[in-house]
């Protein structure tokens, strides 16, 4: 027997607020509106929120590049102002601010962090069939399609209080965020994660129960399912920041071809790299079709030349 279920106000919000770089510590809101199970299809909607941070940097800032006087803290950085064109795109696809908080620069022993908040908006189809009964367990077998989601990203530079160059734009330290800020604005990640999100699912639950499962019992499975998904998605993000880190020794010397760096972040040979199971399982043709771009997009995003 195969059950499909709708349940369009059906809304979760999982906001992860790490503190910790790699320690995920998950706020879990649940708020459930109403359900209808009358209809057989299935239209849950679900955001996802994660919040992430970047590691940054052993960076000296130089004397010269500190500016005299003091700049206060204000709701938009007047360095947003001053940006030039090809950091202005960068700043409105990441909603980037900039902050100042040297407590939390010294309590991450670092010169600037960059954190982004990933939402992802999502919708599935689900059908299940109860695939063994008895009277020490049911085992239930869901089918999963997930529709084209949504996704945002917004950022937070934060930057020490003494940190006053005279041409910001063009200090390495703030250029170097703003290269966190391009990996998770990369056009590619948009198409990664509908890609990664609408591959179909099936997933056996178990319960320990004499009684079969109800639909706001499987739901919860899938909701927890989405939720490493999502997750998987911010590791991802996390990888690609670290390996930029890595290629520019946390940001003190140039990457030694930029535009081969930015090009190949999604090849094969760099999800190869990864740790991420879900990801690992990709074959080359499904990455290479996950990502598709119009290169002169790329270009203009990185500021690189591809070959
Ligand atoms: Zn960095």
């Amino acid at each position: 027997m195969i059950i499909g279920y709708e349940c369009p106000l059906l809304r979760e919000r999982f906001l992860n607020s790490s503190g910790q770089f790699g320690d995920h510590l998950p706020l879990l809101e649940s708020v459930l509106l109403s359900c209808d199970a009358t209809n057989l299809e299935s239209s849950v909607r679900f955001r996802i929120r994660l919040l992430l941070f970047s590691i940054a940097l052993l960076w000296q800032v130089s004397s010269a590049d500190i500016a005299l006087g003091q700049r206060q803290k204000a709701a938009v950085h007047p360095w947003l102002a001053t940006a030039p064109g090809e950091f202005v795109r960068l700043i409105q696809a990441g909603e980037v601010s900039i902050e100042e908080d040297d407590e939390r620069l010294r309590k991450e022993n670092r010169q600037a962090l960059t954190f982004f908040e990933l939402t992802i908006d999502y919708q599935y189809f689900m059908q299940y069939q109860t695939v063994e009964s008895g009277p020490d367990g049911q085992t239930v077998r869901v089918n999963v399609r997930y529709k084209k989601p949504t996704s945002r990203v917004v950022h937070k530079v934060i930057v020490g209080s003494d940190f006053k160059p005279v041409a910001p734009w063009s200090n390495p330290l703030l250029m170097h965020e703003m290269d966190h800020v391009a990996i998770s604005t990369d056009p590619r990640l948009e198409r990664w994660i509908e890609s990664f999100f609408v591959m179909e699912r099936n997933w056996d639950f178990n319960f320990q129960q004499s009684t079969k499962p109800t639909d706001g019992q499987i739901q919860k499975r899938i909701v927890e399912k989405s939720q490493e998904l999502t997750l998987d998605v911010e590791r991802w993000i996390q990888f690609l920041y670290d390996y930029l880190d890595s290629e520019s020794v946390q940001g003190t010397q140039d990457i030694a071809n930029r535009s081969s760096f930015y090009f190949n972040l999604y090849s094969p040979e760099t999800v190869a790299k990864c740790k991420i199971t879900s990801f690992l399982a990709l074959t080359p043709e499904q990455i290479r079709n996950a990502i598709k771009v119009p290169k002169r997009k790329l270009e203009t995003h990185f500021r690189i030349r591809i070959e």
